[in-house]
C-alpha cells in the first residue's frame, strides 16, 4: 500500500495544537525567568555533577519537546554566564532584553537568512547599516556590513585597510616579502594583532606604541615610530585607533590621528566595539569626538547596545573598498535579473562568509520598540553610574583605584589599613574576587595595571541600579577584611 502524503515524515510537530500549548508555557517560564532576574544569584558554578549530563551519548531516539526542555530546565538553564543579572560587569559583556527575545523568537520563525537573495532581510541589514552611517556620521557612499561581533569587524577592517594600502595584488599573489606595518597602543585589544597574523602581515610587525597617564597613544612616540620605520625600509599602512579600549575605557586623540594619518597617508582603523556608542549619549558623545573620521569603525551591537549575541558591525569610508576586497565571481552567485538573485547589494561581496543569519533583525526591531534616544539614556546612565562606582571607591580608605575612569569602567583593588604588604596584595585580591564571583554577589572581571591585580568593572548593564555598587563596595570591603585575617 502506499503511504498517504500526510503520512510522510518530516521534522513538524504531529499536532500543532499540542505544540502550540507547550510553547506557551515555555514562553511563560522565560518571561518570569526575565522578570525574577534579581532574585538570582549572579553566578552559580558548576560542579562536577552539573557537568556530568553533558557527558551522557547522542539522543538517538527522540524525547519530544517536553523531553528536550525537561534537561533544558534541568542541565542548563541553572548555570547561564550571568550577562543578564543586574550585577554582571565583566569583560565587556551586554545584557540583553526581553524586546530582543522576542526579536530572536520572531526571528527564527521568519527564518530567513540573508544570503544573497531578494527578501526583507536584506533591506532590512541595508537600512540598519544606514542607520549606523547617520549615528556616526558617515558619509552616504560608506559601505558596512553586520558580523559575529568585534573581532571579526575588526579583520575585516584591517582586511580592508590591507587591501587599499597594499594593493590588490596580494589577494592573487600573496605577501611578496615587504614589510607592511600597523601602529596602535600597548591597550589594543588582541583581535588586532591577531587579524594581523591571519592576514599573513605577522605581529611583529603590529607596533605597540606607549601611552600616557590616560592610558591613550603617545602621539609624538607614534610619529617617531612610523618614521624609524620607514627609514629602515619598512611599509607602514595603518593606525589601529581605541574608542573604549577593554582595559580602562580609555580612547585615542582621533581628531589628531586622523590628522597624523592623512598627513602620512595611512588608513585610520578604529576598534570602537563597546566605546563607539557613548556617541548616543547627548552628554558624552564628546568622548568620541572625531570618530566620523576613521576609515574603518569595527563596532558591537552585543555589547552596549543590549542586543542578543552575536552581533557586531563594520563601517567603511570610500565605501568601495569593502566590495574591492571581498568580491569573488562564481555561476552559482551571479545575479539573475527577476529572480531571487537580483539585489543591490551582495552581503556576499563584503565579507567573508556566504550564509550568514538573519543579523539585522534585533536592532531593527528593538529600536523601533526603543527608540534610538533610550538607547543613549542607557548609555548615559551607565557612565555616570561608573563615575558613582569611582566616587564610592575614593572615599573608601581601603580601596585604591588604579586608573583613570574616563568612561564606563573602574579599575581598583582593596589595599586594607595598609598592613598588607605590596607583595601580597596580588594574590589578596585574587582571592576577593574569585569569592565575589564563587558567592553569586557580583561578576566583575580583573586586569593587569602596571603589574597590580585590578577588580574590573566595565558597565555596560542596563539593568544595574546604583545601589548594586553599594552592595559591591560592600562586600568586597567584607570579603577583603575576612580573608586579610584568615
Ligand atoms: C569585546 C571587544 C573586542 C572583541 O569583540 P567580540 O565581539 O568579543 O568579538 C574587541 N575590542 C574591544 C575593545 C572589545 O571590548
Amino acid at each position: 500500500m502506499t503511504k498517504k502524503s500526510n503520512d510522510e515524515p518530516s521534522l513538524d510537530p504531529s499536532d500543532w495544537d499540542d505544540f502550540r500549548k507547550s510553547g506557551h508555557k515555555i514562553f511563560d517560564d522565560m518571561v518570569d525567568d526575565l522578570a525574577g532576574l534579581r532574585q538570582r544569584t549572579a553566578w552559580q558554578p558548576m560542579d562536577e555533577d552539573a557537568v556530568k549530563p553533558f557527558k551522557a551519548p547522542m539522543p538517538k531516539k527522540g524525547a519530544g519537546l517536553e523531553g528536550a526542555y525537561k534537561d533544558y530546565v534541568e542541565q542548563v538553564k541553572p548555570y547561564p554566564l550571568g550577562l543578564s543579572h543586574p550585577r554582571f560587569w565583566g569583560w565587556a559583556g551586554g545584557a540583553g532584553t526581553a524586546d530582543g527575545m522576542i526579536a530572536n523568537m520572531i526571528s527564527a520563525a521568519f527564518h530567513s537568512p540573508n544570503i544573497i537573495f531578494q527578501q526583507a532581510s536584506l533591506y532590512s541589514e541595508i537600512q540598519v547599516l544606514d542607520w549606523f552611517k547617520e549615528i556616526f556620521g558617515f558619509p552616504g557612499d560608506a559601505a558596512g556590513i553586520l558580523v559575529s561581533g568585534g573581532s571579526m569587524a575588526n579583520f575585516v577592517g584591517l582586511n580592508v585597510a590591507r587591501h587599499a594600502m597594499a594593493g590588490e595584488a596580494i589577494r592573487k599573489k600573496g605577501l611578496d616579502g615587504t614589510q607592511y606595518t600597523v601602529y596602535g597602543s600597548t591597550e589594543t585589544h588582541y583581535c588586532i594583532p591577531k587579524a594581523l597574523d591571519v592576514l599573513g602581515l605577522g605581529t611583529n610587525n603590529f607596533r605597540k606604541i606607549p601611552v600616557d597617564e590616560n592610558f591613550q597613544i603617545d602621539v609624538a612616540a607614534l610619529k617617531a615610530a612610523i618614521a624609524r620605520d620607514r627609514k629602515a625600509g619598512l611599509t607602514p599602512i595603518a593606525i589601529s585607533a581605541n574608542a573604549g579600549t577593554i582595559k580602562t575605557g580609555a580612547t585615542d586623540p582621533l581628531d589628531e590621528l586622523a590628522d597624523l594619518a592623512e598627513l602620512e597617508d595611512l588608513w585610520l582603523h578604529c576598534d570602537g566595539a563597546f566605546g563607539a556608542m557613548a556617541i548616543l549619549s547627548d552628554k558624552y558623545r564628546h568622548l568620541v569626538k572625531g570618530i566620523e573620521r576613521v576609515n574603518s569603525l569595527a563596532f558591537d551591537l552585543h555589547k552596549w547596545l543590549s542586543q542578543p549575541y552575536e552581533t557586531g558591525g563594520i563601517l567603511i569610508q570610500p565605501g568601495k573598498w569593502l566590495e574591492e576586497t571581498f568580491s569573488y565571481d562564481a555561476s552559482y552567485v551571479t545575479k539573475l535579473p527577476g529572480a531571487l538573485t537580483d539585489v543591490p547589494v551582495v552581503f556576499s561581496h563584503r565579507g567573508i562568509e556566504l550564509s550568514r543569519g538573519f543579523r539585522a533583525f534585533p536592532f531593527w526591531f528593538t529600536a523601533k520598540a526603543f527608540g534610538i534616544e533610550k538607547f543613549g539614556e542607557m548609555i548615559t546612565k551607565n557612565i555616570e553610574h561608573a563615575q558613582y562606582l569611582k566616587g564610592l571607591v575614593d572615599d573608601a580608605p581601603e580601596l585604591q583605584r588604579l586608573a583613570p575612569v574616563p568612561m564606563n569602567v573602574v579599575n581598583f583593588r582593596y589595599i586594607g589599613n595598609g598592613d598588607v604588604p605590596e607583595d601580597k596584595l596580588n594574590d589578596l585580591n585574587r582571592a576577593i574576587l574569585v569569592q565575589v564571583h564563587r558567592r553569586g554577589i557580583a561578576v566583575p572581571s580583573y586586569e593587569d595595571i602596571g603589574g597590580k591585580f585590578a577588580i574590573r568593572v566595565c558597565n555596560l548593564n542596563h539593568r544595574t541600579r546604583r545601589d548594586d555598587f553599594d552592595l559591591l563596595v560592600k562586600s568586597v570591603l567584607e570579603i577583603g577584611k575576612e580573608l586579610e585575617n584568615a
